[in-house]
């Protein structure tokens, strides 16, 4: 039994009486897979891409999972070597086109098409999976990117509009003290956004003595979710804390909790999602870590077939308590390519540097940067004002077991400096990562 919201939008999307109680998860694959049959079929007969690349492929026997295991994947080198080859519906009918720049490398950009049709199931799974979150006449502070028409601050405005409520989007994320402001003076009741900047929010709260009660939902979204930050805002905000994933490939909108912590809740209807070890490209049992690969089953611009992610997270095993028969993605820990190797060959990605360092009550976030042939990593530290807490970090990573190994093994140097000091912080909307900069000859 379920009376959650999407629940209703699962039956609407399925053509059921929104009523009904929704299918079971066999049922669901079930029709999963029709959608991504008929998908394959017009991809190989309307995009130059997938023309070629399912060429000699049986798309018509593909019914379960394994067989899926037969389709090539499609991975962002793809995307960025011809983006309109993917292109499977007309010019005319896109309403909107990203361009995406390459994270840390010079390649050309990725660019994504979408038809308002396409946008408009993205609305409708906002609205669905935001309606435990907010009700109606309620405001809600979003730290979202893009209010243009189209872009998702206005895709996400429209679908609380469509409950009832008013989304406040903060023009610039990276003024913590604005954004402050903004929360006590329009009293939101649920905020939206990045973990670092909710993370930086907290700890400004936490230090100027400021007790609020009327926030009763955070959402996180949009970047990888540490551990240290959650703690942070859990305690500060004493709210229920829910999580979304979602990137521009998904058409913004990717799985979201359907309560704080219970895993989120795929947007199934939109796409079939699998978990592959990055290694062999084979797909790993639930509960199992690996890459996320994802096959869009309504997408009408820009089918994507297998399309690798980089991101990793694992399905959560069973069914929610709940009873919506959606998968459950666990949390997104980062990204495969976020990793950089130590001397000496251990791994670290952001999350573990973020855990070390976010974990310091007077950070508000910070940037890492790698040097492999000087051995240097170097922080630089967005602190509170007034507080000079680099000793103490530089201790903190340097207790690190791989980090310390690195230092007394293999003369890796840490250094740690302050940057901003005045309530802003380096992170906008994009994504957070490492950077390494390339050997000295090579500048
Ligand atoms: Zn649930």
């Amino acid at each position: 039994m379920t009376d959650h919201p999407l629940g209703k939008w699962l039956n609407m999307r399925m053509d059921r009486a929104p009523e009904l109680q929704p299918v079971s998860v066999q049922e669901l694959q079930d029709w999963q897979f029709d959608r991504l049959r008929q998908t394959m079929f017009q991809a190989v007969r309307n995009c130059p891409f997938y023309h070629e690349r399912l060429a000699g492929v049986q798309t018509g026997a593909v019914h379960t999972p394994a067989d899926l295991e037969h389709i090539p994947f499609t991975t962002a080198d793809d995307l960025r070597s011809g983006p309109e080859n993917f292109l499977c519906a007309s010019q005319d009918e896109v309403a909107r086109a990203v361009t995406l720049a390459s994270s840390g490398s010079s390649g050309p950009p990725k660019r994504l098409f979408f038809t308002a049709g396409d946008l408009e199931r993205t609305i409708e799974f906002f609205q669905y999976g935001m309606s435990p979150m907010i009700k109606k006449d309620e405001n809600i502070l979003a730290i979202l990117p893009d209010s243009r028409p189209g872009g998702v601050g206005s895709l996400f405005s429209e679908s609380i509009s469509l409950i009832g409520g008013e989304t406040i989007l903060p023009v610039n994320p990276s003024y913590i003290s604005t954004l402050l402001n903004l929360l006590l003076d329009t009293h939101a009741s649920c905020i939206l956004g990045p973990a670092i900047q909710i993370h930086a929010l907290a700890r400004m709260l936490e230090s100027k003595g400021i007790t609020i009660n009327h926030v009763r939902s955070v959402l996180l979204c949009w970047d990888v979710l540490p551990q240290a930050s959650m703690q942070t805002i859990s305690r500060v905000f004493d709210c229920e804390i829910f999580s979304h994933w979602g990137m521009t490939e998904t058409c913004l909108g990717g799985g979201v909790d359907c309560c704080g912590g219970s895993g989120m809740h795929l947007r199934e209807p939109d796409f079939f999602l699998e978990i592959i070890n990055p290694a062999t490209g084979k797909q790993v049992p639930d509960g199992h870590k690996g890459e996320i690969v994802i096959s869009t089953i309504s997408r009408r611009a820009m089918p994507l077939i297998r399309y690798r992610t980089g991101d990793v997270g694992c399905i959560m095993p069973g069914q929610c308590s709940c009873g919506l028969p959606l998968r459950r993605l666990g949390a997104v820990e980062g990204r495969l390519d976020d990793g950089i190797i130590l001397p000496g060959g251990s791994r670290m990605d952001l999350n573990e540097f973020n855990n070390i360092i976010l974990a310091q009550k007077d950070i508000l976030d910070f940037t890492v940067e790698y040097q492999p042939d000087e051995l240097a990593l170097s922080f630089k530290l967005d602190v509170l004002p007034g507080s000079r807490p680099t000793p103490e970090v530089k201790q903190m990573l340097m207790e690190y077991h791989k980090i310390k190994q690195a230092c007394d093994n293999h003369n890796l140097n840490i250094s740690t400096r302050l940057a901003k000091q005045d309530g802003t912080i380096h992170s906008g909307f994009g994504k957070r990562s490492i950077t390494v900069k390339p050997p000295k000859a090579s500048v």
